[in-house]
């Protein structure tokens, strides 16, 4: 089956290389270059954790999406994730914390109660309350969406697959794909993967919202992966931050998770005075002064405050209860949506869409996992 894949993200390029490791010769279309700095997936990490609170489809869905990050590093020859263990902390008795304390000891995936006081010996920069309750849980880390994507890119082109750049599709229909200048590309199917662009060709589905993180250049000590600083999360019902440790491959991160304004994926990004102000107001609640002395030289901060090096922009798409989408019609296979929470699944959902399309899986099956319903 010859197959065109739209859009160069974790999940179109993941379902490229599942697609021609099955025999199937693929062409990946994209409106930027391959990969799109601006594209959701393109950053220096993503994160991939257990902890999902009450979304339990997707926490037991981790084991097997890890599996399918270690089969991709073998294909690409070199592994692009750094265990850290992520730290999930809240209020005492957070719904959040307590669902995923309970599903992750069903899915016996081992998990430590850390108190307060251990909290604040091991990572003395960060405020926890007295009546907080801290869950760790070793397995999990970042994976390095920026470096997987261009090696994904690279070896696609090295099995001769075509990677055409810089061609905005404005219209599929099955089979067929139309370009802004009209012209028309046809295939067997078509596989759509827009991320926050899906909105635009497939409009009332889904939205592009924004989302403001700081980053911290070369941190050092217990807030380093080097020192065995955990990726740290506060995401329950009325909060929303999220620590991943700095390293000296890439800066540290911090961000809210809170999508505050829409707008458009690919245009030019200015980062709002108010939403930076909001993000410092989020890291203030978190982060000690005492964060800024380790920082390094590349840091502004001085040592006593804990303001960030620089900030980001980036956009997600958001769907209704942040599930992700898979749908089949007349514009081929579409995968979409989530709310920011995708990137994780990129190799499991590239072989489960993969599986799909070469017959050895149902659609009802494959939408099931992807909507985090089934296990692979
Ligand atoms: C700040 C931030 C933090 C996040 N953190 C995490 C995290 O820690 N863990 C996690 O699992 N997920 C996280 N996510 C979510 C994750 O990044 C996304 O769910 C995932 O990357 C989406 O991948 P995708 O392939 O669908 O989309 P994208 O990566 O956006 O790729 C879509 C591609 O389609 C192309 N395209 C769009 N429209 C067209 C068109 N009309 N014609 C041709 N090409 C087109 C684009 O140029 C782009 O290259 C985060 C997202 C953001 C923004």
């Amino acid at each position: 089956m010859n197959v065109t894949v739209v859009g160069a993200g974790i999940y179109g390029l993941c379902t490229a290389v599942q697609l021609l490791a099955r025999g199937h010769r693929v062409e990946v279309f994209d409106r930027s270059s391959i990969p799109n700095p601006l594209a959701s997936s393109y950053d220096y990490h993503r994160l991939i954790r257990h902890a999902y609170g009450p979304q339990v489809g997707y926490s037991q869905l981790i084991p097997g999406a890890l599996q399918a990050w270690e089969r991709l590093w073998e294909l690409l020859g070199e592994s692009f994730y750094i265990e850290t263990g992520a730290l999930a902390l809240g209020p005492k008795h957070d719904p959040w914390i307590s669902q995923s304390r309970k599903t992750l000891a069903r899915l016996r995936v081992e998990t430590e109660d850390w108190s307060v006081e251990r909290a604040k010996e091991r990572l003395p920069w960060l405020r926890v309350g007295d009546q907080e309750e801290l869950l760790y849980c070793k397995s999990g880390g970042v994976l390095r969406s920026g470096l997987i994507l261009e090696a994904l890119g690279q070896y696609l082109r090295s099995k001769g697959v075509v990677l055409r750049e810089n061609i905005n599709i404005t219209s599929v229909s099955k089979g067929h794909i139309t370009d802004r200048a009209g012209k028309q590309y046809s295939s067997d199917h078509v596989v759509c993967a827009l991320g926050a662009g899906h909105g635009y060709l497939f409009p009332g589905e889904i939205r592009a919202f924004r989302q403001v993180y700081a980053l911290y250049d070369a941190v050092s000590g217990t807030a380093s992966i080097e020192q065995g600083c955990p990726m740290i999360l506060d995401i329950g019902d009325n909060a929303g931050f999220y620590y991943v440790p700095g390293s000296n491959l890439f800066p540290a991160k911090v961000g809210d998770h809170i999508s505050r304004l829409e707008g458009h994926p690919y245009e030019a990004r200015t980062i709002h005075p108010e939403e930076i102000a909001s993000l410092k107001g989020v890291i203030e609640t978190r982060l000690h002064g005492n964060f800024g002395s380790l920082i390094g030289s590349n840091g502004t901060s001085q040592a006593n405050d804990s303001h960030p090096t620089r900030f980001g922009l980036c956009f997600y798409e958001s769907t209704k209860d942040h599930i992700i989408q898979l749908q089949s019609g007349k514009g081929g296979t579409q995968i979409f949506g989530g709310s920011g929470h995708g990137f994780k699944f990129g190799a499991l959902f590239g072989e489960t869409v993969a599986e799909y399309l070469a017959g050895n899986r149902s659609f009802q099956s494959a939408q099931e996992i992807v909507q985090g319903k089934g296990m692979p």
